[in-house]
């Protein structure tokens, strides 16, 4: 049995995101994605917030986001789009990246550099019991892993 600190189901957005965190803090993590790739259909989520870009730009990593789309000062919501440039921020726009395209970059950011494990065309297929040993199954395989904690929306 592969044993991980973590088990991520799901390697979108909300679970790269996490990896990283859990790698950048020394936590072995491993990914879990029924997508074979990070491909998605449709454009669904069009852009960055600038608290987004605060936490990326925490981690070193914004300029790679900001230098593949546009910015914009103002933010849609509600039918009206409050104009944020004097937002005590660095990042006082919205970066227009629709999230096929952002979650490429964090892909690249968390799977490529910092090496964290993504097992792809698997699910996360049977939660823990409680009170039982922590153990999560993975479709497609034969083997289990051991986690001390499971997370994801499934
Ligand atoms: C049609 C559509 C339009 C949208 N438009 C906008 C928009 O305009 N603006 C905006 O801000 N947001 C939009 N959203 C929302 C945005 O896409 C989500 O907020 C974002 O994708 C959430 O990221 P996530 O990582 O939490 O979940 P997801 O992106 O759903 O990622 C979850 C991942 O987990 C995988 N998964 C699920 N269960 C398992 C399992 N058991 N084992 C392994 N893998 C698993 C899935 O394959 C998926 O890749 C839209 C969403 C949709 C569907």
């Amino acid at each position: 049995m592969t044993e991980h600190a973590v088990v991520i189901a799901g390697g979108g957005p909300t679970g790269l995101m996490l990896a990283a965190e859990l790698k950048l803090a020394g936590i072995g993590v491993v990914v879990v994605e029924r997508r074979a790739s990070q491909d998605l259909d449709g454009s669904r989520a069009g852009g960055l917030h600038a608290r987004t870009v605060e936490v990326l730009d925490q981690r070193g990593v914004a300029d790679r986001f900001i230098s593949e789309g546009p910015i914009y000062p103002c933010v849609g919501f509600a039918q009206i789009q409050p104009d944020i440039a004097d937002f005590p921020t660095p990042h006082n726009y919205v970066l227009a990246l629709w999230q096929s395209h952002f979650e490429r970059i964090m892909a690249d950011w968390v799977i490529r550099d910092l090496g964290v494990p993504i097992l792809r065309e698997r699910g996360v297929v049977r939660r823990p019991r409680s009170g039982c040993a922590p153990r999560v199954a993975v479709s497609g395989r034969s083997t289990r892993r051991r986690a001390a904690v499971r997370t994801g929306s499934c």
